[in-house]
């Protein structure tokens, strides 16, 4: 007899496993399927986002940084370290280790929380049956009341420079790299590169970015972009706007990449070449033609803002779904679908959504940035509070950039909060908070917060708003 499940979820990412626990959680029996394989040849769960992502990314930024800080910093702080070097084999044993503990975690998670994790590929047939093929088996179909898409996202591959895991690399090949490249050139200064770009030029290499558009991370706030491009510059990364890649060639030495800016045609040579332009969705094999799924015009499984497909019983979640391409965001669909199939009422705020980018200075927002405010036509008013005026920013040497807070003139409803400085990607959590609340501006004004902390800096660019920031001059 075949099995049968309440839920049957495809994927094992942020959005796919939390949704498995979450739905475990409610009383269902819960199977989640995914075929993820490590370079190692070992299986493993949590998606891209622990194996090839979010935190292996995070774990290669914190060692390169404690490395750069550690030859440019510790002389202020008094401290003598003699020649440092950097280990680029015990660096990425830490960083594999940190992987491994917590992709065997979710495995830990799924046993205690009762959900059954199958490794292999799944697919969804028509009438909710789910086709199983394990890694080492033969298919087995499993019957499923409800079935939760979460199959995720792969790496973009520019026709004009494919990837050959050598020269040409995407992001997965860049985090596991085993020595510092004398020059890396990387392809789109979005999020991905500009953190694997920081990673390495902070351990040696000379890193060039090519972004084919003019404007700089162009999804944030104009004052923040701004303000972290004069920092990147000053770190020595080389992040070239306008410059639009047509081809790029490996050879014996490395990469040659030809691009096009304003002043015409020009040419690159890099060791190696990162291309992260972007991620698409990963809908391949994942459901049969009669299944009753449908694409939308980019690709994404199309659903509604519940995250339920035109299917009966078919949800689809996280990086194949349209919205920002973010962990936390598949992870809260994932708790909304699964509260939803529990027979709870739950839905998802899009519009508090954080952003960060784990650079240095690190670049965080929620909310809506101050050219989309103006477009609205809402009427509205800004304050602003620089690092270089925190105490605690002072003490960690660390009092690059600001938090730009934007509310409402009308009713002194928070719109946007946009932070570049250490910690922004903490920082925006009371931000978030706030926006979710709807609180006001005198809200944040008068909650109390720590001193000395960071913290104070959100304090203080709200009360800037109202031009009554107490530690900094009023404009
Ligand atoms: P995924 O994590 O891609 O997981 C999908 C899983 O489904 C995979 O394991 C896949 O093997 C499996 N699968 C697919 N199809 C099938 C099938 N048919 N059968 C079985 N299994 C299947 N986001 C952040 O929020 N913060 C960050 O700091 C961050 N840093 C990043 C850094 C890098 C270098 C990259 C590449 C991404 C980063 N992201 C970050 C994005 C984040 O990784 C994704 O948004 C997140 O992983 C999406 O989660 P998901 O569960 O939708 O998909
Ligand atoms: P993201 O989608 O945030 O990962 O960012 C990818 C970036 O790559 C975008 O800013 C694109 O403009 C940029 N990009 C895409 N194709 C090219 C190309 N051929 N040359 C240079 N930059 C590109």
């Amino acid at each position: 007899m075949s099995r049968s499940f309440d839920v049957v979820v495809i994927g094992a990412g942020p959005a796919g496993y939390i949704a498995a626990i979450r739905a475990a959680q409610h009383g269902k029996t819960v199977a989640c399927i995914d075929r993820w394989q490590n370079r190692d040849g070992k299986y493993a769960f949590g998606g891209t986002c622990l194996n090839a992502g979010c935190i292996p990314s995070k774990a290669l930024l914190e060692s390169s940084e404690l490395y750069h800080r550690a030859g440019h910093e510790f002389k202020k702080h008094g401290i003598k370290t003699g020649g440092v070097e950097m280990d680029v084999a015990a660096m990425q044993k830490r960083r594999a280790s940190i992987v491994r503990q917590l992709t065997g975690g979710i495995a830990g998670l799924f046993k205690a929380a009762g959900v059954e994790g199958l490794v292999g590929h799944g697919k969804l047939l028509k009438d909710r049956k789910v086709e199983f093929t394990p890694v080492d088996g033969e298919p087995e179909i499993i019957s499923a009341e409800n079935v939760i898409l979460a199959s995720g996202s792969e790496p973009i591959e520019l026709p004009v420079a494919k990837f050959d895991g050598e020269k040409i690399i995407d992001s997965w090949d860049t985090l596991e790299l085993d020595a510092v490249p004398g020059t890396l050139g990387v392809v789109g200064a979005g999020v991905i590169g500009l953190e694997l770009g920081s990673v390495w030029s902070r351990l040696g290499s000379k890193v060039t970015i090519l972004e084919a558009l003019e404007d700089f991370l162009f999804m944030a706030d104009r004052d923040v972009a701004k303000a972290a491009a004069a920092d990147f510059k000053k770190q020595g990364l080389d992040i070239k706007l306008g410059a639009m890649v047509n081809k790029a060639t490996a050879n014996k030495k490395g990469v040659t990449v030809e691009y096009e800016d304003k002043n015409g045609a020009q040419m690159l040579e890099v060791d190696k070449l990162v291309v992260a332009v972007g991620r698409r969705p990963v809908t391949d094999n994942l459901f049969a033609d009669d299944a009753g799924i449908q694409l939308d015009d980019r690709g994404f499984i199309d659903v509604d803002d519940d995250c339920r497909t035109r299917v009966k019983g078919v949800f689809a979640i996280g990086d194949c779904v349209r919205g920002p391409m973010l962990a936390h965001k598949g992870s809260e669909e994932g708790v909304m679908v699964a509260d939803l199939i529990a027979g709870e009422i739950a839905e998802m705020n899009y519009d508090v959504i954080p952003s960060v980018v784990y650079t240095n200075p690190e670049i965080a927002w929620t909310g809506k940035t101050e050219a989309e405010v103006k477009e609205s036509g809402r009427p509205y008013k800004t304050g602003q509070f620089p690092f270089m005026a925190s105490g605690r920013a002072k003490a960690m040497e660390q009092t690059s950039g600001f938090v730009k807070i934007i509310s409402s003139a009308d009713d002194d409803e928070v719109l946007g909060v946009h932070i570049v400085g250490p910690m922004a990607g903490e920082l925006i959590s009371e931000a978030v908070l706030a926006l979710e609340f709807s609180a006001s501006t005198e809200d944040l004004q008068r909650t109390i917060h720590a001193h000395p902390s960071l913290a104070e800096a959100v304090h203080e660019a709200a009360l800037a708003v109202d031009k009554k920031a107490l530690n900094f001059p009023n404009r």
